[in-house]
């Protein structure tokens, strides 16, 4: 499903497109209830106690909540072992409750964190962080689909902005962001340039972008006089302050549509995120989410 949006000035309104989204998640929720007599689940693993996490998670709860998603939550010490992590998520992948997993990371520097993530069942796999979900990404197959990329390309879709034979620059390279956006916008037709820490010249790659997508963790690291005039600029990066990756000031007088950080990859994220959990629960109840 395609959401258009209206244009406010030359801003991407990510609060109000995932308000939106959110809705449609929640009908579907409701829907699947009225069903199935059960309401889409969503599983949340959290290990230790980081305040950031333990926050994000429970944002997410929130959401889960008032879109009519059940959540499951497993607290588990900073101290537990890989094998306990895994034999946890395994059996959150076996129990026909559950819908959809989120394990929130980082885990801890001890634990396996990629075997912790294999565990996830591909069909429950919401946060798109699987091998599995990842090869289908790039293979363009169905999947899910990491939830902020998948949120940043609900975002180009609804403003219209075309993507076939435009230059993207991605500036981040991370398996859960950087990569599978420039992945996702390659498999749309963009071409697309990769820049990462060891990029020399970042400046003169972004002066020659249609798209901008920053995905670093930075404040302000690209400046507005790098953006070309009318180019897209997406800014996921979010550092302390709400400060993104991109000096909105001066890019906002250049670009010809620009995300506000924050209020606009942000909220998208978790919107995908409840979408993928309701598309989860309709599949395994052999329902179609819409
Ligand atoms: P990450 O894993 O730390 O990756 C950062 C990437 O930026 C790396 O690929 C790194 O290059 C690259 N980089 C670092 N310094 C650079 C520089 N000076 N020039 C160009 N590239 C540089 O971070 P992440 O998890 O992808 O997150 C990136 C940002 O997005 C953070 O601000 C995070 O908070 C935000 N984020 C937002 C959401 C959301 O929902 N809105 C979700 C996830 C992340 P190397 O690979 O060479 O090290």
């Amino acid at each position: 499903m395609t959401t258009t949006h209206a244009t406010n000035g030359n801003l991407m309104d990510g609060t109000g497109l995932a308000r939106r989204l959110v809705q449609e998640s929640a009908d579907a929720a409701a829907r699947i209830l009225e069903q199935t007599g059960a309401a889409p689940c969503l599983a949340t693993v959290l290990v230790g106690e980081d305040p950031a996490s333990v926050t994000y998670v429970r944002m997410k709860q929130n959401r889960c909540a008032k879109a009519g998603i059940r959540s499951r939550h497993v607290a588990l010490p900073a101290s537990v072992s890989t094998a306990e992590l895994v034999d946890t998520v395994a059996g959150l992948s076996a129990d026909p409750d559950v819908h959809g997993i989120l394990l929130q990371h980082p885990v801890g520097d001890h634990i396996d964190e990629r075997a912790a993530f294999e565990a996830i069942a591909p069909e429950k796999d919401v946060d798109g962080v699987t091998m599995h979900s990842f090869a289908a990404m790039g293979f363009g197959l169905p999947g899910f689909v990491s939830c902020t990329p998948g949120g940043i390309m609900r975002l180009l879709d609804a403003y219209d902005v075309e993507l076939r034979g435009r230059h993207a620059v991605v500036v981040g390279r991370s398996a859960i962001l950087g990569k599978p956006v420039g992945m996702l916008l390659l498999g749309r037709d963009a071409t697309v340039t990769y820049c990462h820490s060891r990029t020399k010249d970042l400046s003169a790659i972004v002066r020659e972008a249609d798209i901008v997508v920053a995905a670093v963790g930075r404040a302000r690291l690209i400046d507005g006089d790098d953006i070309k005039p009318g180019a897209v600029v997406i800014d996921a990066g979010y550092n302390p302050g709400n400060v993104g990756d991109v000096d909105f000031d001066s890019a906002r007088k250049r670009a010809g549509l620009i995300t506000p950080v924050p209020g606009g990859v942000g909220p998208m994220t978790i919107a995908v995120l409840l979408e993928q959990t309701v598309r989860a629960a309709a599949a395994q109840s052999g329902l179609q989410a819409d």
